[in-house]
């Protein structure tokens, strides 16, 4: 799985499941470019952390849901690395609640940072891709898009919405030898899942298979196939990774 001075660009990488993406790439040689929005100091923390691996990376503050800004960020990831081969949408939210006490704000806010940001960030980088006649797009959506989850309406539409998406682009762009995939993860421990209890934790890790909750590694690990020419025929798929949880 050759990564090696490829462009890569990840969302949302200040911590959790973007962090340890962005360190897998940089790992195996990629120059990886990230994002992070309110974590400043955890973002500026990881460039410099990146730089042991002696690839050039950068970290960007760029508000992911917001289309002006994706553009520039593009823009300038294209002026400072010369193109951009691989794009990670992995910012996210959660805004949980019943859907009798969701309000319009906790629906709104999650539809547009989850989803209108997958949306302009395939947008922008399309441009730089075409030219280059390549491109791999990798989305993190979630096993809940796939099933629907309790207390979730607003984030399962969100990561539902992603796939559908996902497939379109793969559609639109294979004869540009764009790649566009999902990833589906189960229950991956970050600070998202952090606000659970002992029991709750239990009672998720009763119902997967392989007993264990997921970490940001076995992500990253997917991402580094769906990344590298290793999946070049591969497209428009969802790739579960949830330790067997959803069969
Ligand atoms: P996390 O620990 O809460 O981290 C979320 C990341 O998203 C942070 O780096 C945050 O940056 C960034 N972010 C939030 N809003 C942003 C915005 N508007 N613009 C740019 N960045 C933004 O979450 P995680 O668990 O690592 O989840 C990462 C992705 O995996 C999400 O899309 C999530 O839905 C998905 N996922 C997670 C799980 C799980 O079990 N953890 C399961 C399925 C899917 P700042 O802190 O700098 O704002």
């Amino acid at each position: 799985m050759n990564v090696s001075n490829k462009c890569v660009l990840v969302t949302g990488a200040s911590r959790g499941i973007g962090k340890a993406i962005a360190t897998e790439f940089a790992k195996n040689g990629a120059r990886v470019a990230f994002t992070y929005l309110s974590s400043i100091e955890k973002g500026q923390a990881l460039e410099q952390e990146l730089s042991q691996y002696g690839t050039f990376c950068k970290g960007y503050k760029s508000d992911a849901s917001d289309y002006t800004s994706a553009e520039n960020l593009i823009n300038q990831v294209v002026e400072d690395f010369g193109g951009v081969d691989v794009v990670i949408n992995n910012a996210g939210i959660t805004r949980d609640t019943l859907l009798m006490r969701m309000s319009e704000e906790q629906w709104d806010e999650v539809l547009r940072i989850n989803l209108k940001s997958v949306f302009n960030l395939t947008k922008a980088a399309t441009k730089p891709m075409m030219r280059a006649k390549s491109g791999s797009i990798i989305n993190i959506s979630s096993v809940v898009g796939l099933m629907g989850n309790a207390g979730q309406a607003n984030y399962s539409a969100s990561k539902a919405g992603m796939i559908g998406f996902t497939k379109s682009i793969a559609k639109e762009l294979g004869s540009r030898n764009i790649r566009c995939n999902a990833i589906a993860p189960g229950f991956i421990e970050t600070e998202m899942t952090g606000e659970l209890n002992e029991e709750q934790l239990k009672e998720w890790t009763k119902s997967i298979p392989l007993k264990r909750a997921g970490q940001g590694q076995d992500i990253a690990n997917a991402c580094l196939f769906l990344g590298s020419d290793a999946s070049s025929y591969i497209t428009g798929q969802v790739l579960v990774v949830d330790g067997g949880m959803l069969m």
